[in-house]
């Protein structure tokens, strides 16, 4: 009644067997020629660079992506399963510079785009046999002779005519990403590559400067930034609104500051040392304007920039508990500012390097600057206290350079 149950079962095997019999039988092939009048069922996965060799990674989700089209397949519908290559993008760029021992943008231009474009193209498809081998061997069911490739023209085609779709919609406006970006490689980096390169523990500049207020007399604003070079581009100064500030004489010199009141202990050794005259919230502050302590942007004070905005990222956690804002270099300061008419500035090439719209450090790399500009704000009495900062700060997973947080 029962058939023998053979104890020496070989699962690889037994799946083999399963695979060849699919395979000759065309079973995959049948599941959809069956189908042909039924409902159409759509899924596509996310294509893989054929540049590299599956992993474990491809093997979990790929099998939970084969479940679900088999489930609906059973329900009666048609699923096409088209595998895809994902054939753009730095993956393959990287592979191809590694070959031709070449790095980066500028590299590029110089060995030609065309060229690169079509050594890369050489490669791009390099791993296809074996993504199929593994793919179909781990019992999954898709169709690698109907596959599509990012670089067909029709998909490229597809792609601009939704881009041209959204347009037409007026649902596309230009606007700015802060992302971290590596001056060497010339390049923005996705979260994941941040990742990849991990955070370092550096020695930074870290500088207390003053903005001078503009309603008040002899009065400054106090802020505090490990970023000298981002000075340059300052357009706003922002607080938070729930924290207190206050305005204290400096009985050393006779001037006025402004800055949180749980900062007070950073700048002077004894409460002897200054007096109150005020103690007001963020919010109280917000709108009030300064004089930009560099030139090369002061016309942007017609804007609406230079001036106190509020934000909820600022804290008394280590500085002035006043934020130098440059909306061009740091995704917080961009939301600060967004939609107050300001334009933002960016005053730096993919290169990390000044351009001319800042003729004093043009061509220069904006951290070699840090030493020169703190300097200039020394002479020119805009300095107020210069430490040194070890903190861990993101660097490029491709050739290690320190990253810079910049408009794209
Ligand atoms: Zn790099």
């Amino acid at each position: 009644m029962y058939k023998p149950v053979d104890p020496k079962v070989v699962f690889p095997k037994m799946e083999e067997e399963i695979l060849k019999f699919w395979n000759e039988n065309h079973i995959f092939e049948k599941s959809i020629k069956n189908r042909a009048d039924a409902d159409e069922y759509v899924f596509y996965d996310g294509p893989p660079f054929a540049t590299g060799l599956p992993h474990f990674g491809h093997l979990v989700p790929g099998t939970i992506k084969d479940i679900i089209p088999r489930y609906i397949t059973m329900k009666g519908k048609r699923v096409e399963r088209r595998f895809g290559w994902d054939c753009h993008g730095l993956p393959v760029e990287y592979e191809m510079e590694k070959e031709l021992g070449i790095s980066g943008k500028t590299q590029i231009e110089k060995f030609g785009v065309a060229k690169f474009n079509e050594a890369c193209r050489s490669i791009v498809l390099r791993y296809t046999d074996e993504w199929r081998r593994i793919m179909t061997r781990s019992g999954r069911w898709v169709d690698f002779d109907h596959d599509y490739k990012t670089m067909d023209s029709d998909y490229m085609e597809s792609i601009w005519w939704v881009m041209k779709s959204l347009w037409d919609k007026k649902l596309i406006y230009k606007g700015h990403y802060i992302l971290p970006t590596c001056p060497r490689c010339s390049t923005p980096l996705s979260n994941h590559e941040l990742n990849l390169g991990g955070y370092k523990d550096v020695h930074d500049p870290a500088i207390t400067v003053r903005f001078k207020s503009k309603s008040e007399k002899n009065t400054w604003f106090l802020a505090w930034t490990t970023t000298p070079w981002t000075l340059i581009s300052n357009l706003g100064l922002s607080v938070g609104p729930e924290i207190d500030y206050v305005k204290i004489a400096d009985k050393s010199n006779g001037s006025f500051y402004i800055l949180a009141e749980a900062r007070l202990g950073d700048y002077f050794k004894s409460e002897d040392d200054y007096g109150i005259e005020w103690t007001k919230k963020g919010s109280e502050l917000d709108g009030l304007k300064y004089e930009p302590i560099f030139p090369y942007f002061a016309d942007h004070s017609e804007k609406g920039a230079f001036r106190v905005f509020t934000g909820a990222h600022v804290s008394t956690e280590d500085g002035t508990g006043i934020v130098h804002t440059a909306p061009g270099f740091g995704e917080e300061d961009y939301a600060v500012m967004k939609g107050s008419g300001v334009p933002v500035v960016c005053p730096v090439d993919d290169e990390g390097q000044f351009t001319k719209e800042v003729p004093d450090y043009a061509g220069r790399f904006v951290k070699d600057c840090d030493k020169d500009i703190i300097k200039l704000l020394k002479d020119n009495g805009t300095l107020i206290k210069r430490d040194q900062i070890l903190h861990s700060y993101p660097h490029c997973w491709r050739c290690d350079s320190p990253l810079i947080y910049k408009a794209v």
